[in-house]
Order: structure tokens, then C-alpha cells, then sequence
């Protein structure tokens, strides 16, 4: 899940395309934590213009509930 953290605006995104797209460019791959994620999003928020990105990985929520 890519998250702004200005304004609040959520998408999520497909992990594997992004970590691919980081390999083919020499500058990370398939360690690079979720959390670095975020640093390689170049394009602004479509709700604020910022980029204040941040990544966090989401659950299925029933899952979610199970570990909590
Ligand atoms: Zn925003």
C-alpha cells in the first residue's frame, strides 16, 4: 500500500512490477524492504502535488484480525 502522508491519499500498487523495475535499475531488487519502497516513487500525489510518500504492506483484512 503506497500511502501520502500530507494528505492522506492511498493506492496500492503491485509489489513484484515496482521490485522489478528497482532491479532493472541496479538500485535495489527483490531485498529492498517495503519501507525503501516509497523512496523510488517519483511522481507526485495526485491530491496534493506533494511527495511525501510512505509504504506499509497491506492484508487481507480477515488475516489481519487474526494476528492481532
Ligand atoms: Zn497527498
Amino acid at each position: 500500500m503506497l500511502g501520502c502522508e500530507i494528505c492522506g491519499y492511498r493506492k496500492g500498487y503491485d509489489v513484484w512490477k515496482i521490485t522489478r523495475r528497482l532491479f532493472d535499475c541496479g538500485d535495489g531488487g527483490f531485498m529492498t524492504p517495503v519501507a525503501d519502497v516509497a523512496r523510488s516513487f517519483k511522481m507526485d500525489c495526485p491530491d496534493c502535488s506533494g511527495r511525501h510518500w510512505h509504504t506499509q504492506l497491506s492484508y487481507p483484512h480477515q488475516l489481519h484480525r487474526q494476528q492481532t
